[in-house]
């Protein structure tokens, strides 16, 4: 029953919610299993000095089919010698119509009561009661499960909780009795209370890490999708939010802090999220890997899975628990394995972002393949490997963040790369030439531009035609682009106009690696285009300039100075700075300048 033992930890990941469809073969459909080999009563449990016990070997196990019988009933003679020990087996019975009823004794040699605590460690039992007896031998029960008010609870805590007291000098019997609609786990053990106050910090420690980490990533997909607008951050929220919230159904936290007065939420809330949080994981997917164009037909698939997911949604308050959790783990099931085709597709497609996705897929299977080797006692039991799954669900909800961001940047790229050179474009200057006109007068070193523009190249295609035409300013780009080094960044102005950005670099500097440019396009064309151009260029040395558009028009000036000049020549822009003040503004700033002047003259954030 090791897959049922493992199927109760991991159900909550969407790959885990396969192996909980085998699961629920396994164990629900096929309950035969479970009774193989039972027998013998179990043993009563010593509670001197208890710390902790995982009480599967000292249980009796009475299944009641349909659930009628009564407390009473079941210690009348009959009943009573049908309870059988499991042995070492798990009590997991997966989906099942019957209640199961638990016997377990407790002995107590010492001359001193002893107080234990008894811990269900599934919190999705619909109906658990306990029976103790008190004082004067008389039973008493407690009645509770999330179908019942999280108020029935002895102890405000995520799992059942039942303190008893073992009274001295002989031996106690306890009753319970399970009832559910989802998988039966029956997960008892016997706790000393300092054991379990230990193990109650450390616990809700780690789901504080956890849930944590997903606020974390909630907050800063909000902040990102209120500043960049960009879809892809909301449908990464609804995942996000969705999934973690189905997560604190499944360990019973949103019922102890979320919504303890409310059993139909309680219970119907983990399909609804369940479904939400599909829904969120392919519209995600959709949008990340930009399946659309990249891999349409599975895409179109998805939008189906879709529509399937939300029709689920809508249908779920309306249907009952039981009828709807198989069709949603087959549906579970089904959409991962989609999910990681769609992965795989855009990835050998080329998609930069589904390298992310696929990596955080690949850390979240890690997760769930070391938790099952720990179980399988391949690898050492401790407190990396117990919540290896959680880590891997967490690492993957942060991969995919990144992978949001790795989209923004390859759409942002798309927009800041002109078409016909590759070279970035007038945006990316636009932006570029601010925020490094900034940094260099904050950090007081010196900026130069140079602004280069292919001579009489109208006559060029007038002559040769368009077609040369873009040949030849592709041609110009390349040899810019091969001449210059990061930072210095070449864009295409507009037209047959080209402009380096040249971070910490002087007038004297300049000026050499202008009249570099100019002689290796001159020279790289020589023997097909037979191409010139001018150049002109500025620097932003101690404060000369006050906004990125003043160094940008005088470096046009320079320019423009050069044409005036007989073309096919660099002109620094301070040998033409008095001849600029005679003429007044140059010609980048009348009415048909190309400048964008907002951008230029925006002020340092
Ligand atoms: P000058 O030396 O004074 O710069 O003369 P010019 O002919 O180069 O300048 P002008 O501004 O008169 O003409 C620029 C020409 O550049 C006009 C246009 O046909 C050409 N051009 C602009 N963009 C492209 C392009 O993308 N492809 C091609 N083939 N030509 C372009
Ligand atoms: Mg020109
Ligand atoms: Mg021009």
């Amino acid at each position: 029953m090791k897959f049922a033992q493992i199927s109760r930890t991991l159900i909550p990941a969407q790959l885990c919610r396969v192996l909980l469809l085998l699961c629920a073969f396994a164990t629900g459909l096929m309950p035969g299993l479970v009774h193989a080999e039972t027998g013998a009563a179990a043993p009563a449990l010593l509670v001197q000095d208890l710390t902790r016990v995982k009480l599967t070997p000292y249980l009796e196990l009475l299944e009641d089919p349909g659930g009628t019988l009564s407390f009473e009933d079941i210690r009348g003679p009959d009943n009573a010698q049908r309870f059988e020990s499991l042995g070492q087996q798990s009590p997991n019975f997966g989906f099942t119509d019957s209640a199961w009823w638990v016997r377990l004794r407790l002995d107590n040699p010492g001359d001193k009561a002893v107080s234990t605590i008894i811990r269900q460690d599934y919190p999705l039992i619909d109906r658990l009661d306990f029976w103790s007896t008190d004082a004067e031998g008389r039973w008493q029960q407690v009645a509770t499960g999330d179908r019942l008010p999280f108020d029935t609870r002895p102890i405000n805590n995520r799992a059942f909780l039942f303190p008893v007291e073992v009274p001295p000098l002989g031996e106690s019997t306890y009753y319970l009795r399970f009832e559910t609609q989802g998988a039966m786990n029956i997960g008892l053990f016997a706790h000393g209370s300092n054991d379990l106050v230990d193990l109650i910090s450390t616990e809700y420690l780690a789901l504080g890490v956890y849930y944590g980490g997903f606020i974390v990533l909630l907050i800063y997909n909000l902040i990102m999708f209120v500043t960049v607008r960009e879809r892809a951050f909301a449908h990464y929220l609804l995942y996000v939010l969705s999934y973690g919230l189905y997560m604190s159904v499944h360990n019973g936290l949103s019922f102890q802090y979320l919504w303890p007065g409310n059993t139909w939420l309680a219970n119907q809330s983990l399909l609804l999220l369940l479904a939400l949080s599909l829904l969120g994981c392919i519209r995600f997917t959709r949008t990340i890997l930009s399946s659309a164009s990249l891999a349409p037909t599975s895409d179109r698939i998805a939008a189906l899975m879709e529509l399937c997911m939300v029709a689920a949604f809508l249908v779920t308050p309306f249907l009952s628990y039981r009828s709807l959790i198989v069709p949603m783990s087959v549906a579970t099931a089904v959409i991962c394995l989609h999910m990681l085709l769609m992965g795989s597709i855009t990835l050998w497609r080329g998609s930069r972002p589904a390298r992310y996705y696929m990596v955080a897929f690949t850390a979240l299977l890690g997760g769930v393949l070391a938790y099952m080797l720990k179980t399988f006692g391949l690898l050492p039991h401790n407190d990396i490997t117990q919540n290896a799954f959680q880590i891997g669900s967490l690492l993957e909800m942060v991969l995919l963040s990144l992978a949001v961001g790795s989209r923004i940047n390859e759409l942002r790229q798309r927009g800041y790369i002109d078409a016909l050179t590759q070279l970035h474009n007038r945006r990316y200057f636009n932006d570029q030439v601010a925020s490094e006109f900034y940094r260099a007068r904050r950090r007081k070193l010196p900026l130069s531009l140079v602004v280069l523009d292919i001579d009489n190249f109208k006559t060029f295609n007038d002559r040769y035609g368009h077609a040369q035409g873009d040949l030849a300013l592709k041609a110009v780009a390349r040899t810019l682009a091969t001449s210059l080094r990061k930072p210095n960044c070449p864009c295409r102005y507009g037209g047959e106009e080209f402009v380096v950005i040249l971070p910490n670099t002087t007038e004297a500097q300049v000026a050499v690696l202008a009249e570099r440019i100019r002689r290796e396009i001159e020279q790289s064309t020589a023997a097909s285009f037979k191409l010139t151009v001018s150049v002109g260029h500025a620097t932003l040395d101690d404060s000369n300039f006050g906004n990125p558009l003043d160094l940008f028009v005088a470096a046009d000036f320079a320019l423009y100075a050069a044409k005036e000049g007989g073309r096919n020549r660099v002109v620094d822009y301070r040998s033409c700075e008095s001849k600029r003040k005679e003429d007044g503004p140059g010609p980048s700033q009348d009415a048909q300048s190309p400048l964008d002047r907002p951008a230029l003259e925006r002020q340092p954030r």
